[in-house]
Formats: C-alpha cells, structure tokens, sequence
C-alpha cells in the first residue's frame, strides 16, 4: 500500500530551487549554479557549472587549477557527481586536466563505468578533447618548497586552513530534483596515490532523488570510515532534518576515528522539500546557501567541539 500523501496544510513548504556548497567559494560557485535553476535548468547542469568555477580559479588552493600538490609536487585531483535517476561518474588521481568534474560527468554518460583513475582517467579526458594543462600555479609550487624546507616527518593537516576546503554542492531545480558535485586536489602534502573520500559515492557524494543530497569536507579518511554522505541520505530518509542527519553523521564518524578531536569533517545537505542544514566537529566551517527567500550567503552550522 503506498504512503498516504499528509493533509495539505501540513505539508512542509517548497523552497526550491535552492543550491547549497562548501565554504566561503560556494559563494561564487552558487552564483554559477543559480544561474541554470533560476531559468529553470536541470540541477545536474547546476552543480557542474557551479563547482567548475572554483576548479577554475588559481586562488582556491584546494581544488583544481591552482590547487596545493602531493608530496612529490603533483597536483593530482579527484572529482565526483550523481544526478537524480541514481547515475554516477567519478576521478581519482587524475593530473593535468583543470575541470576534473566534467570528466567525471564524462564517465558517468560515455562510459558504463562509474570510476576511471589516474592514467587511465587522463587518457580518457583527452579522448574526450580536454586539453592537457600545467595545473601548479608559482604561488602552489612556492608553497610546497616553503613545507618541503621544513622536512616534516609527518603529515599533520591544519585544521580548517587551506589544505582542507574541498566543493561539495548539492541542488535541487525547480522540478524537484536532486544533484550533486564534490571536487578537491585532496589534502596538501599528500603521499603520492593517496585519494580521499571526495571522489567516492557515498563518502564524500551522495544523492537520493527521493529523500535528499549530501556531501562532505574534512579529513577523507575519516568520512570514508563512516560512508558518510550515505549515512546522512539514509538519516534524513529515516526523518531526520538536514540538520540533524549531519549532526548525527558527524557523532558516527566520531565513533568510528579515535583521533577525531585532532581532525575536521563537514556535512552539508538539502531534501527535497528544499530544507538544509550542515554540521561539523570543529568550529571554523562555513557553507554557502543559495535560495529564493534570502538569496547567497554564508551560514555557520553548529559543531561538535563548543567554539
Ligand atoms: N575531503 C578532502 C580529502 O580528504 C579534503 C578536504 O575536504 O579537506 O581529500
């Protein structure tokens, strides 16, 4: 028997379209995305065009062109989208190609596949027509000769400070439906290899055209140990708010990584109703929302260290 439908009134009221993205440049990615669901394009064409402008930009340090590279002083990125009948197309490790999402936005239409990496995934782009590109920028490349003096043994991220501010952004179009992308170049310093939880569906992506869209910032490892884009789809599907499904994912991946008091993970979401929220373990984390309401602008969602 399917569910009944609540009574009108009670219905939660639509705030759609409605596009929300990590940290201060989910400003300007937003703005991009806004543009295709206020004329009313497909959520899907939002969020690519939306995280492609912080892809672009050689000023954000922590996806794309202009992004910190690896150990070695590669910079190697990963990148994934889901759209709202389930499709999905995700790289990792892949270098020289400035706009890693469409790529994977690529893969999930040309291929059966749902993940190509490293060669393979770069071949693939240039099969494609993308054009082979020097990605680290002088001020990247100054950077990482400025850590590589220090000689430090360990890689010990800083909390909340550059090497940490991939694009997660999540929208929902007029029609109701649900997409996402999630891009980074992954921590700074990395060992050479190494791919965090951004390009992995249900780590740092995940999106349910009939509950919500969820995506993640922070220390990969950690987010992966937890699956917790999913785990925050699946606690908004067991009637959670967006709000409260990340605080509770969040606690999850508390559980799960001992050192969490040493590492940050965000959660953002949306439904389908057009509600949002996020939730983080350290303060310092900010999202952008962009909606018809209120417009773009910058909120600070709760965390689980008092700030
Ligand atoms: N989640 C990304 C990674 O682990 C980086 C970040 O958002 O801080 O590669």
């Amino acid at each position: 028997m399917s569910a009944q439908q609540p009574p009108r009134q009670n219905r939660p009221p639509l705030n759609r379209p409605l596009v929300i993205s990590t940290w201060k440049h989910g400003l300007a990615a937003n703005d991009a995305a806004w543009k295709v669901l206020s004329g009313g394009g497909r959520a899907l064409d939002a969020v690519e065009q939306g995280v492609r402008v912080s892809e672009s930009d050689p000023q954000v340090s922590s996806v794309g062109y202009g992004g910190l590279p690896d150990r070695d002083g590669d910079v190697t990125l990963d990148a994934c989208i889901m759209d709202e009948r389930g499709d999905c197309g995700s790289v990792a490790f892949l270098q020289h190609i400035k706009n890693p999402i469409s790529v994977a936005r690529r893969v999930m239409e040309k291929t059966p596949h749902v993940m190509l990496v490293g060669e393979g995934a770069y071949e693939f782009a240039i099969e494609q027509g993308f054009t082979k590109e020097d990605l680290l920028t002088d001020k990247a490349k100054a950077a990482w000769k400025k850590w590589r003096e220090k000689n430090e043994k360990q890689l010990k991220p800083e909390i909340n400070i550059e090497n940490h501010d991939t694009i997660g952004l999540v929208a929902v179009d007029k029609k109701g439906n649900l997409s996402g992308a999630c891009t980074t170049s992954g921590l700074a310093w990395k060992r050479h290899g190494r791919v965090g939880d951004s390009p992995i569906i249900g780590a740092g992506l995940y999106v349910d055209n009939a509950v919500g869209a969820a995506a993640a910032t922070g220390m990969g490892e950690a987010v992966i140990r937890a699956v917790g884009s999913f785990l925050v789809v699946e606690l908004m599907r067991q009637g959670n708010s967006p709000d409260d499904a990340c605080r509770l994912a969040t606690e999850r991946v508390i559980e799960k990584n001992r050192n969490w008091r040493e590492l940050q993970v965000g959660f953002i979401a949306i439904d389908k109703q057009g509600r949002f929220g996020g939730y983080c373990i350290q303060p310092g984390f900010d999202y952008a929302v962009y909606d018809g309401q209120d417009g773009n602008r910058m909120l600070t969602p709760d965390s689980k260290v008092a700030k």
